[in-house]
């Protein structure tokens, strides 16, 4: 922990990884577990730090630098994502590593935790640079990854086309193994239900959140923050719905509309636009703006650490998904708490995505294919269990759903350390 502390800050001055070693700290304490065992569980157990030497279209050399952090496989393999982006460092990977180890413990599927990540904004590499970079990225992590060791998938700024060169790449040495990543393309074994898997995770917990918290969601407004893959489908499913969205934005920024942004015609630009510049949909504002935007739920979707002590007071939503990991510091969230604003927490709000990738790699591991009415039907029911299961745990401690969501992931993740033997 103390290293992650001297890691590279971002500006909300907490480090990530210590965000969740501190909510790790205070769940623990609901929880009967002895200290040795609540340090072997946080402790990560390997990292890898590598370099990726990519040639550029016009022939000059760049090495980019990647990583991969495994924290835990008590309950099974490594698993979490991989996340193209400048502002990625280590203390972030280890952060989002931790918060996979725990999410899949909430959901209670077979895996432990593990995330990567490489430095570099994708925005700036053609599609043959990125191709090239993201194969050299798993010839170097190769050692260590492996369809019953470690299974990435799709984060920030990495999509189905991405794990199909990942995919590919490792098969070239270890003959055909779909298993390797999920979140590929249906083509080469992707699951049906998995791109939409994370946004239609969270709208399902707050579906549940609002029945239990007496939220009408029909006559609620919603602003969403980030319009990638889990953004853009939270917000069609609520579109879905008929539930009115009130704001939307990228990294270009953000749109707000009164009457309801048009999220079909919001969907449709970004087929012929790389964002959502341009898109004339209602009024524009920052994506600082619309976080405080007059509204009743609201789901942060991009970056972490963006509601922090400088505008958790400002916030005006009464209920907070977290579709992004980690978007609220520690600080804010003790701010918003005292507010009564409720959180859904990132290790459960959503889930939805690692859950369906367990679908996907169970169906590569069986040669078989599910149709979509089964992902979801299965999806549904791990989803609305967990919310239960957080939601009796809260109340039996008096304690925040984030609490209550990290004190059955430790409960679960000590018994499978018990009994494995160390
Ligand atoms: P993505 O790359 O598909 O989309 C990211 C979105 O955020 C884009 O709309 C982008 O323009 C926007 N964005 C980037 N920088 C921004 C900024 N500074 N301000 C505002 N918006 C910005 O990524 P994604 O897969 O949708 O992931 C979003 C979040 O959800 C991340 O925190 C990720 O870790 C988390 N998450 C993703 C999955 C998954 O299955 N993809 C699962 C669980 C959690």
């Amino acid at each position: 922990m103390s290293e992650a502390t001297t890691a590279t800050m971002h500006p909300s001055s907490q480090s990530a990884f210590d965000i969740v070693m501190k909510n790790f700290d205070h769940a623990a304490r609901y929880v009967e577990i002895d200290p040795g065992y609540a340090e072997l569980i946080k402790s990560i157990d390997r990292e890898v730090r590598v370099e990726i030497p990519t040639r550029m279209d016009n022939g000059e050399l760049r090495v980019f630098i990647g990583y991969r952090v495994q924290h835990n496989n008590a309950r099974g393999a490594y698993k979490g994502g991989i996340r193209y982006h400048q502002d990625v460092d280590l203390d972030e990977v280890r952060a989002l590593a931790a918060l996979m180890t725990l999410k899949t413990a909430v959901v209670g599927i077979p895996y432990g935790g593990g995330k990567g990540g490489v430095t570099v904004d994708p925005r700036t590499l053609s599609a043959t640079e990125l191709e090239r970079m993201t194969r050299m990225f798993i010839d170097k992590i190769d050692p260590i990854i492996g369809p019953q060791e470690d299974i990435p998938a799709p984060d920030v700024n990495t999509n189905a086309q991405v794990m199909a060169w990942m995919m590919d790449e490792y098969s070239r040495r270890h003959g055909h193994t779909p298993g390797i990543v999920t979140g590929k393309p249906i083509e080469l074994g992707g699951s049906q239900g998995r791109a939409e898997a994370t946004g239609r995770g969270a709208v399902i917990i707050l579906r549940e959140a609002a029945k239990t918290y007496g939220i009408d969601l029909h006559h609620s407004t919603v602003a969403i923050q980030g319009f990638g893959n889990v953004g853009s489908y939270a917000a069609w499913t609520l579109d879905e719905m008929g539930v009115k969205i009130v704001g939307i934005s990228d990294v270009s920024g953000a749109i707000v509309n009164s009457d309801g942004v048009n999220i079909p015609a919001a969907i449709n630009h970004l087929k012929n636009h790389p964002t959502l510049e341009g898109f004339e949909g209602g009024e524009r504002m920052t994506n600082e703006e619309l976080l405080e935007l007059e509204c009743d739920v609201l789901i942060p979707a991009a970056l972490g650490r963006v509601i922090t002590v400088e505008n958790a007071d400002k916030i005006k939503a009464r209920m907070i998904v977290e579709g992004a990991n980690e978007p609220i510091t520690g600080r804010a969230d003790a701010i918003l708490n005292d507010k009564g604003v409720v959180v859904l927490p990132d290790i459960l709000a959503n889930a939805g995505g690692v859950t369906v990738s367990y679908f996907e790699w169970v169906q590569n591991l069986q040669q078989f294919h599910w149709e979509l009415e089964e992902v979801r039907d299965k999806l549904e029911k791990i989803l609305v269990n967990s919310f239960q299961h957080i939601y009796e745990i809260a109340q039996k401690h008096k304690i925040s759903l984030r609490l209550a969501a990290y004190v059955l992931a430790i409960e679960r993740l000590e018994k499978a350390t018990r009994l494995r033997g160390v």
